[in-house]
């Protein structure tokens, strides 16, 4: 019952607390190098299936498949985040007195970022690499300032940036925009978009307008399970999505 093309698919996965379902036969497929946005209301089970997929809760019941058939479910946090998954909290989380260049070079290698730093020059590919994502996350002209002066906006997409050079299949995204300033959204949705092209994004998010932005399909989830997907269009036309945000 794999789906064994798709990067990410979660089968009928189920999560209590204390008797609550905070994940009610959840099922749902992500394809390779789709970018999927999911939206529902507070307490709809968001946080609680991002903590599944990166192994940070296990479900009661179901799978959860990454690139076909590996099931995340018999892994723990740090080997799900070594087979190619970034997650992106909240909050960003910079090293603020380094520069922009630093931390993206501590991040190229995890650990061994650190020990390239003390030990070795960066090789030209390595450059490279960190010259590019500079590029994708907007920051190319603040490389040399440091990670604390720069904005709200600015100190997420560097974490983005961070996330990309551990190169992962998968970007799960919590919430980007929140705290942004309007420009800063904008330009978020064009950032993510142009990832998108090279890596499957998940984003949660509940800004509508940057959900429209992002321009992907979008997977409503209500009271732990999917109460309805596809374009943004066709979801805030479904009657139940409506009365589910409109209160009935
Ligand atoms: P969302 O991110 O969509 O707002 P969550 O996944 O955070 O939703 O939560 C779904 C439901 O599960 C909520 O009712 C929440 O109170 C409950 N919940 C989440 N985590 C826990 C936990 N660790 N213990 C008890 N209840 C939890």
């Amino acid at each position: 019952k794999q789906d064994l093309t798709s990067i990410l698919y979660l089968d009928g996965v189920s999560v209590s607390f204390d008797g609550f379902k905070a994940l009610n036969n959840l099922s749902f497929v992500v394809e390779p190098g789709e970018m999927r946005a999911i939206i529902g209301p507070n307490g709809a089970g968001k946080t609680t299936m991002m903590d599944v997929i990166t192994g940070k809760t296990k479900p009661d019941t179901g799978e959860v498949f990454f690139k076909g058939g590996i099931d995340l479910t018999k892994h723990d946090e740090a080997f799900i985040a070594n087979l190619g998954i970034g997650r992106k909290f909240q909050k960003p989380t910079v090293f603020e007195s380094q520069t922009v260049f630093h931390n993206l070079e501590l991040s190229l290698k995890g650990e061994k970022g650190v020990m390239t730093t003390l030990f070795a020059a960066l090789n030209d590919a390595e450059v490279a690499r960190i010259m590019e994502i500079l590029g994708v996350i907007r920051l190319t002209e603040k490389a040399g300032d440091l990670a604390g002066s720069l904005s709200h906006g600015q100190k997420q997409w560097l974490e983005i940036g961070m996330l990309l050079m551990q190169d992962p299949d998968l970007l799960l995204v919590d919430e980007p925009v929140a705290g942004m300033t309007d420009a800063e959204t904008e330009q978020t949705a064009d950032l993510l978009r142009d990832i998108s092209k090279t890596h499957s994004v998940v984003v949660v998010e509940h800004d509508m307008e940057f959900v429209r932005a992002l321009n992907s399909k979008v997977t409503v989830l209500h009271e732990g399970s999917v109460l309805a997907e596809g374009s943004l269009d066709t979801v805030q036309n479904n009657q139940r999505v409506i009365e589910v945000y409109l209160g009935r």
